[in-house]
């Protein structure tokens, strides 16, 4: 593998770690694939002629009743119960601090194998509940805007504990059944969007599979198009994503111009505009999905000018298209500033006049820095100085 190859870290070191536990330790099961579970239980005993039934009992407790206690399994015999209690746990991501928002959003500061965090958001609105997650600790991409991007550390998460995000919600949340009560259609986690920290298509793999357990019809079972994934413009894997996972997608587009978007969004140096548009133009044919959409930060006197909303719709021509506006939201030491309300609607008047919905995304659970890109958990001290971000920014660093 080159560094040029789309998996490979820009700038940092990324370490992931390895989905089993060491000789001895007990194997976590949130996360594994149907497959996975499967070859776990044979290699624990289970004989193979039984093991798709017993995946499938298992994954029932855990993903539809979350159960975490082997021994309630009550229709599997009581010996094999205490054989599983002995060789796997059912573990989920520490809740270090739960912090709710005036607004109800809840942000979750979750503790990972390692003693690292991340954190995750849930965003109550009056027909649905998002949760907003995260696939990486910090984020290898550098967008000079994003308060993750000055995190030095960065680690993959593995599809366990990507999960771990949906499953501690629904905890927090009592969302769980009850068995013999009548069903509940009213979901509190009805949609997920890989949103939180880091680069989802840079933890391909762990990603993909944590989204099929969360689409998975006899657990989680949420649909592929209630699940959004956010990317900076991988532009290599966005058709494996389409074919793979198949959930809606979400695009960092930032900028109408390769200068002023390599400045934003530094991958764009390797996938400029032109290259990026392609892939995404062939998106919602490969996932049999709807529209994308084109996520647009609004910075005050960079990319937030009438010229660029004409240019942004003429770009965009042909490709079934949400923009979102999102108004800039500042963390310490960030080198930009919200554009200014009337801007960013005669922004988002332009866009819709063009023929394309143009919602303006309200930040929130701002109070508790829960807002899209002010994430970034505290105890990853090794941040970058303001300088420094200036500096790949191409600002003066005054
Ligand atoms: N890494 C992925 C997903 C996480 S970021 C991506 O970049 O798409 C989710 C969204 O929040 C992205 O559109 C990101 O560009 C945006 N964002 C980051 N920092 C922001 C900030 N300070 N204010 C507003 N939006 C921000
Ligand atoms: Fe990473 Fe997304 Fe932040 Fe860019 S905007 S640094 S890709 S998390």
């Amino acid at each position: 593998m080159t560094d040029q190859s789309p998996s490979a870290p820009i700038t940092q070191d990324v370490v992931t770690i390895p989905r089993r536990l060491p000789e001895g330790g007990r194997v976590n099961l949130v996360g594994l694939t149907r497959e996975q579970l499967g070859e776990a239980l044979i290699a624990a005993g289970t004989p193979p002629g039984q093991a798709k039934m017993r995946v499938g009992q298992i994954w029932q407790w855990i993903y539809h009743w979350g159960v975490r206690d082997f021994g309630l399994m009550t229709n599997l015999a009581k010996d094999y119960r205490a054989l599983l209690a002995d060789r796997f746990e059912i573990a989920l991501p520490e809740v270090v601090t739960r912090q709710v928002s005036a607004d109800g959003t809840r942000k979750y500061l979750l503790r990972i194998a390692g003693g690292h965090e991340v954190e995750t958001v849930y965003i109550p609105e009056e027909n649905r509940g998002t949760l907003c997650i995260s696939s990486q600790v910090g984020c290898t991409l550098t967008c000079s805007f994003c308060h993750t991007g000055t995190q030095k550390l960065v680690r993959n998460l593995t599809a366990g504990e990507i999960v771990g995000q949906v499953m501690v919600a629904r905890d927090d949340l009592g969302e769980w059944p009850v068995p013999g009560a009548p069903k509940d259609e009213t979901r509190l986690v009805s949609n997920v969007v890989l949103m939180g920290m880091g680069e989802p298509l840079y933890n391909f793999e762990n990603v993909r599979d944590a989204m099929r357990v969360v689409m998975d019809g006899e657990g989680l079972s949420l649909s592929r198009r209630r699940i959004t994934l956010s990317t900076s413009g991988v532009v290599p894997e966005i058709a494996r994503a389409a074919e793979e996972i198949g959930c809606l997608l979400a695009v960092s587009f930032h900028a109408t111009t390769d200068e002023v978007r390599d400045r934003l969004v530094p991958i764009n140096k390797r996938w400029n505009i032109e290259t990026l548009l392609a892939a995404l133009r062939d998106y919602p044919r490969l996932s049999n999905s709807e529209r994308i959409t084109f996520e647009y930060v609004m910075l005050k006197n960079v990319n937030d000018s009438d010229a660029d909303a004409r240019r942004l719709v003429k770009l965009i021509a042909g490709i079934p298209a949400k923009i979102n506006l999102i108004p800039f939201n500042e963390w310490p030491g960030a080198p930009y500033q919200r554009s200014d309300w009337e801007r960013i609607e005669a922004f988002a008047d332009i866009v819709y006049k063009a023929g394309y919905a143009s919602p303006i995304r309200t930040p929130r659970g701002e109070d508790i820095m829960a807002a899209c890109g002010q994430l970034k958990s505290a105890t990853e001290r090794g941040r970058k100085s303001r300088a420094a971000i200036a500096v790949e920014a191409g600002l003066p660093s005054a």
